[in-house]
């Protein structure tokens, strides 16, 4: 089993989104043959559709893992169901949202997976905290981050934590 690299959107706006990012970093460096290591500061964004809803707080963090791209989706789900409130308002906030967005230069696409993924590219919200971790990467298409965080509508998007110690 070969070792992959994998980029992991998070993304929450419900039950203290901040610490809920914080412990799902902390569950994606305990999934099985894997173990993280990069994460982003966390940054804060008004949600896109109804503002009847707290802000979101996203971050992105990269993976080493010997899983595929379906076993880690896999794992990524059943992350989310365990974050996922019984009575979450249908269409409402989000407790847990986790992308993969990328893996390795792959490009799949399968009925339950698509890599990359493909709206990262129009999101601030992704694009930006990706960049400040590989700011020289490009998508498997040959496009630059750079490029595309240049092309981003004004974002608005607001640090709120600093990445944490070291290079996690
Ligand atoms: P959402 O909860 O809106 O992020 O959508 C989840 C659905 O998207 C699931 O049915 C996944 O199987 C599917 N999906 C397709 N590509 C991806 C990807 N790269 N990362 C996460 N989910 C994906």
């Amino acid at each position: 089993m070969s070792l992959h690299r994998a980029w992991i959107g998070l993304g929450s706006n419900l039950d203290d989104p901040l610490a809920r990012v914080a412990r799902a970093l902390d569950e994606l460096d305990r999934l099985p043959l894997t173990r993280r290591i990069a994460a982003s500061s966390r940054y804060a964004s008004r949600p896109q559709g109804p503002q009847d809803q707290p802000d979101f707080i996203n971050a992105v963090a990269c993976l080493e893992t010997r899983l595929s791209p379906l076993a880690l989706l896999d794992q990524l789900q059943a992350l989310e169901q365990r974050h996922r409130r019984v009575r979450a308002r249908r269409w409402g906030p989000r407790t847990l949202d986790l992308d993969l967005l990328l893996f390795d230069d792959d490009v799949l696409a399968l009925p339950r997976l698509r890599v990359p993924h493909p709206e990262m590219a129009r999101r601030a919200f992704v694009l930006v905290p990706l960049l400040s971790l590989v700011p020289d990467l490009r998508l498997p298409d040959g496009r630059r981050l750079v490029d595309l965080v240049a092309a981003l509508p004004d974002a608005d998007l607001r640090e709120v934590l600093p990445p944490e110690g070291g290079d996690r």
